[in-house]
């Protein structure tokens, strides 16, 4: 077919396509015939992760395997893969659905098969009791009737039940669980046991010393497999096991990341070394900041925050170091120009001697008064000069001493200030608490561990009421000790985990992580009460602030700016509805 260029040729032709080839006329397929016609490749879809994201959020997280997805599903979306993302759904789906529709219809035939056949020493009714007990044990739980319904088929088929009591097992310690009359001996030999359990409690458990929690789990674990005895137990053993594993997982995970971060840390700080070191007073101010992170027990939290510190030093510095340079490089200058000076001057001078040594010979061989009356008049004209020359010199070095000591007492403030800067920056001057840049990578570190962990994360915004009457009626001054007053309040009464930043003049944000919302709620009014009874002197009154908050809880497709969006505007609310209260969004 001749492709048409004109779009009015090619929307006729597309109707008249549509007609004939008797194809409904939705837009869909209008533009698949307009495209064909004109010969034009379809553009790609374009990748909807936010309603990818919305669905992967709303998808039940309750076992290993939906978390697991969960997360598959996440760094498909991060990738853009829509491959990815169907695969994962379609394998998983299909894993349920095998197990369920296949084995089901045979693990049911299998029960006809043997509910009929005939067992040594296992009767009907006794057949029927271990059923009934499977049966309303695990009624629930369609995954473990499965398992349990195939393990007492299993017995059945071997004729275990027969044995039960007088097999080889040995009997089960005085303390282990009493057995259910459905729950088989297992079969796993002890000496697998015992191996299985000093495998968790030394190889595994030991590597986790820096878990305490998990080593304790491992522990427990192993307890667990030495005690266990029949099908149930070993069951439960398995579940227990399996989330152990995921723990270890994400475990894993996390100490990849601190690693990484270690790893930036030092990269940061070797790199900047050869920059900064100018005095080596000034390095000390590094090496101690890393040195407090390695003496206090690693953790993500002690590594990020060193190395915002670090990064503010490093800014600092190298904006002190600018206007140090120009203090030397001027210096240097004021120098060179007196030393010029005083080449001059020596060469006046010279030539003034070689003159006076002219004008002696003229002297001696003056034969009358009159001709040295003239010399002289010559010899004082030069002597003036010489005069005037070092007048003019002297002054000159004076202003060049002046300037040389004014240069080198601001190159020794700056000095001072390059030790002094630590921990700015990133912090604010006035509260100690971050500053924006600060939150802005607290709220990144913070909203990813939430999401690794898939624990709440809730931000509330704080805004002090009526603070500038406060201003007005008692100074700039006291408000700011105020401003002061709240930050310290709020790090006294929330967690260290909570971080706290001062989002503008008198608001802050503060950061609770694994938080629920009705918690945070709880935390903020906490607060306000702790604040009605810490209250600050002013003129020998009592300054008492309150403040409105709003609080949300960060949501999967939230952004930081959309998340302190809504807390804004549940403290707008908040203050319409009478301030000094804490509304939630
Ligand atoms: P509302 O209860 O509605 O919040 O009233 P408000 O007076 O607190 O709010 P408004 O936004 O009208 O005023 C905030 C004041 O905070 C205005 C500004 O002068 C003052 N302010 C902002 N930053 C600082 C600071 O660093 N120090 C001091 N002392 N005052 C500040
Ligand atoms: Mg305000
Ligand atoms: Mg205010």
């Amino acid at each position: 077919m001749s492709t048409l260029s004109n779009p009015f040729e090619i929307a006729r032709e597309t109707l008249r396509l549509l007609a004939a080839r008797r194809v409904p006329p939705t837009p869909d397929n209008y533009l698949t015939l307009y495209q064909e016609i004109a010969g034009i490749k379809a553009a790609p879809e374009p990748f909807p992760d936010k309603q990818l994201r919305t669905l992967t959020a709303a998808l039940p997280k309750a076992s290993n395997e939906q978390l697991r997805l969960a997360r598959q599903l996440d760094e498909a979306v991060k990738a853009g893969s829509w491959d990815d993302y169907r695969n994962r759904l379609v394998e998983f789906v299909s894993a349920l659905t095998d197990v369920q529709k296949l084995t089901w219809s045979e693990l049911i035939t299998d029960l006809v098969r043997q509910w009929d056949a005939k067992h040594v020493g296992l009767t009907v009714a006794r057949k029927r009791e271990s059923l009934e007990h499977v049966l309303s044990s695990s009624a629930n739980n369609p995954e473990t009737l499965f398992t349990r319904l195939q393990n007492l088929l299993r017995s059945w088929g071997q004729g275990r039940e027969q044995e039960n009591g007088n097999g080889s097992e040995p009997a089960p310690p005085e303390n282990a669980v009493s057995r259910a009359s459905t729950a088989e001996p297992t079969n796993l030999l002890p000496e697998l046991r015992e191996l299985f359990a000093f495998t968790l409690e030394t190889a595994i458990a030991a590597q986790l010393v820096e878990s305490p929690v998990l080593s304790t789990d491992a522990k427990a674990l192993a307890a667990d497999i030495r005690k266990a005895r029949n099908e149930d137990q070993i069951a439960d053993f398995l579940t227990r096991l399996k989330r152990f594993a995921f723990k270890l997982e994400l475990l894993a995970e996390d100490q990849a990341e601190l690693r990484r971060s270690l790893l930036s840390l030092l990269r940061l700080l070797v790199e900047n070394m050869t920059e900064l070191v100018l005095d080596d007073r000034w390095l000390h101010g590094q090496i101690e900041v890393v040195r407090e992170i390695i003496d206090k027990p690693l953790s993500q939290r002690a590594v990020d925050d060193a190395e915002r510190r670090l990064k503010e030093v490093i800014y600092k510095q190298s904006m002190l170091k600018a206007s140090l340079f120009d203090a030397r490089e001027s210096i240097k200058q004021m120098l060179a120009g007196f030393v010029d000076q005083l080449a001059n001057f020596a060469e006046v001078t010279s030539d003034y001697h070689d003159k006076i040594e002219g004008y002696a010979g003229k002297i001696s061989a003056a034969n009358d008064i009159s001709e040295l009356e003239s010399v002289l008049g010559e010899v004082m004209h030069e002597t003036r000069n010489i005069q005037i020359n070092a007048l003019r010199s002297r002054d000159e070095l004076r202003s060049t001493q002046k300037k040389v000591q004014e240069s080198e007492a601001r190159i020794r403030e700056l000095e001072a200030e390059l030790e002094n800067t630590s921990n700015l920056v990133r912090y604010d001057q006035l509260t100690g608490t971050l500053n924006r840049r600060g939150l802005e990578e607290m709220f990144e570190k913070e909203a990813a561990r939430s999401k690794r962990h898939d624990t709440l994360l809730c931000v509330g915004l704080l805004d002090i009421d009526n603070f500038k009457k406060l201003n007005d009626t008692m100074g700039h001054e006291t408000g700011d000790e105020a401003l002061i007053h709240l930050a310290t309040v709020c790090r006294e009464t929330l967690r260290p985990q909570d971080t706290v930043a001062r989002y503008g003049g008198e608001e802050f944000i503060v950061l609770l992580p694994e938080t629920p919302l009705e918690d945070a709620i709880s935390a903020l009014t906490r607060l306000q009460r702790e604040l009605t009874k810490k209250f600050f002197m002013h003129d020998n009154e009592k300054v008492l602030i309150t403040f409105s908050a709003g609080v949300t809880q960060m949501l999967p497709e939230d952004s930081q700016a959309s998340v302190i969006k809504r807390a804004d505007e549940a403290m707008y609310e908040a203050k319409k509805t009478g301030k000094n209260r804490v509304v939630s969004s």
